[in-house]
């Protein structure tokens, strides 16, 4: 069993790990004073490939392509860079102890890990429907979609089950790329979830009917309001029809289930302060333990603009939380100070021609604008979020570079709202003035 020690080691190797190491050399981290310890078998990547370009037919994304940071459009960090920078990764290493007061952390093979700053990378695991007690749910063909190797299962099953019958649960994010996904891959796909309308957390009945307009016309077959009860195996083992809780009964060769994921801070629990279902940090990610910093989906921080605190979900944060730890942990090394995280929420999903952006609060009115025909060649619309009388948030569907950049502006700014008719009317020229 090995011993070894690092000055930092960031634990868990996604979005925010790959981003803090692009900061750590930046800072002018030292040869062998980074480590990298991640569950997985790759290098930090681009996390929303997986759902997207990963499942294509055509114009794959495959690695090396989409390590980070490409999806902010910076350098492809390749394996070869870390060896280069002296930042050392141990990859297909599971961190099963963390012991906070030894500074210690141990793997799943037994070795021990030693180091000064910790920083918590590990991300969020996925709801699983056998955990909800789901008769059937661990039949073979029903997937989850997380990390790699659960990719690789789904375009493996994509391959052997081709032109096949789909069944995608969840009506979130995931669901609706995964559905498109599907359907690109020539699947006859229903995707089902128990809310009245898709994404509800983000999107407005109007917003909602956009899509699932969209995606009736792409043939994709939707049914709301009703969940998965239960799966029936054939003799292989392999799930072939799925049990409705409104008694429909869904033949599937594939299931494919996004009903939402949790972060992963169970080796910290009772060690490090905890705020809603995250690891509580301040505007420098650092906990409730000095030397100890949480990251990306697991860190529940102070949101400025709003003066609540939040647990973010979403890759832009991943990426900039990452930045904020590492550098203040350098400014901290120094006897300096940096400003305290300012964070504008930032949220993207791109499925079939589709793409859109959102960026702030939605809360409040929404007031719905502009090109909504899901005929159309090239829908635009957006919505707007009043509250308190000013524009909180914006969303736009197939806006360009300049008008997404406008709309987000918008968010951050605050400016007061006109009425809602003329908002309505203005459409994107209130953000984006010709
Ligand atoms: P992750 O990127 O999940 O990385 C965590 C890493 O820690 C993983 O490698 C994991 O294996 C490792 N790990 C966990 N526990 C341990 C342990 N005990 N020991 C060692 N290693 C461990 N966000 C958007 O804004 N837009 C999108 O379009 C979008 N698409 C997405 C599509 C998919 C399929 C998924 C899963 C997420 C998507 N997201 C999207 C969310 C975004 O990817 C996450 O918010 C982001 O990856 C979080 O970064 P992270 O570093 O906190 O966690």
């Amino acid at each position: 069993m090995a011993e070894k020690s690092f000055k930092y080691i960031i634990v868990g190797g996604g979005v925010s790990a790959g981003y803090a190491a692009r900061e750590f050399e930046k800072q002018g981290v030292k040869p062998n004073e980074l480590a990298i310890i991640s569950k997985e078998g790759v290098a930090p990547y681009e996390r929303p490939a997986l759902s997207k370009g990963y499942l294509f037919p055509e114009g794959t994304a495959r690695l090396p392509g989409f390590h980070v940071c490409v999806g902010s459009g910076g350098e492809r960090l390749a394996p070869e860079w870390y060896k280069e920078k002296g930042i050392t990764l141990i990859l297909s290493t599971e961190i099963i102890k963390a012991d906070l007061p030894s500074k210690t952390l141990k793997s799943a093979a037994g070795d021990t890990f030693k180091y000064e700053v910790l920083i918590i990378a590990t991300g969020s695991t996925v709801f699983r429907l056998e955990n909800f007690g789901i008769q059937g749910a661990d039949a073979k063909n029903i997937f989850y979609l997380r990390e790699i190797a659960d990719a690789d299962k789904l375009v493996e099953a994509i391959k052997s089950k081709k032109n096949g019958k789909a069944l995608v649960v969840g009506g979130g994010y995931i669901g609706l790329e995964l559905s498109a996904a599907l359907k690109i891959n020539n699947f006859d796909v229903s995707m089902v979830y128990p809310d009245p309308w898709c994404m509800p957390r983000l999107f407005t009945a109007d917003l909602a009917a956009f899509y699932e307009a969209y995606y009736t016309k792409k043939g994709v077959n939707i049914i709301k309001g009703t969940a998965a009860a239960g799966f029936v195996s054939n003799e292989k083992g392999e799930v072939k029809e799925v049990k409705l809780k409104n008694d429909q009964v869904m033949e599937a060769d594939i299931v494919v289930v996004g009903v939402g994921a949790k972060p992963l801070i169970n080796l910290f629990t009772g060690q490090l302060e905890e705020d809603k279902g995250g690891i509580k940090t301040n505007a420098f990610f650092k906990t409730s333990v000095d030397n100890v910093y949480a990251i990306g989906d697991v860190a529940t921080f102070p949101m400025k603009m709003y003066g609540d605190i939040r647990r973010v979900e979403h890759v832009d944060h991943s990426r900039k939380s990452a930045e904020q730890a590492v550098k203040a942990i350098f400014a901290k090394e120094q006897g300096k100070e940096i400003g305290a995280y300012e964070y504008l929420p930032y949220f993207y999903s791109r499925a079939f021609d589709l793409s859109w952006q959102f960026f702030g609060d939605n809360v409040g009115e929404a007031v719905i604008y502009g090109n909504r025909d899901p005929a159309s060649e090239k829908p635009k619309f957006g919505t707007y979020w009043i509250k308190d009388s000013k524009v909180v948030g914006a969303f736009l569907e197939g806006g360009t570079p300049e008008e997404n950049k406008a709309i987000s502006n918008i968010a951050k700014k605050q400016p007061t709202a006109p009425t809602p008719d003329s908002l309505a009317t203005e459409g994107v020229q209130f953000a984006s003035p010709p």
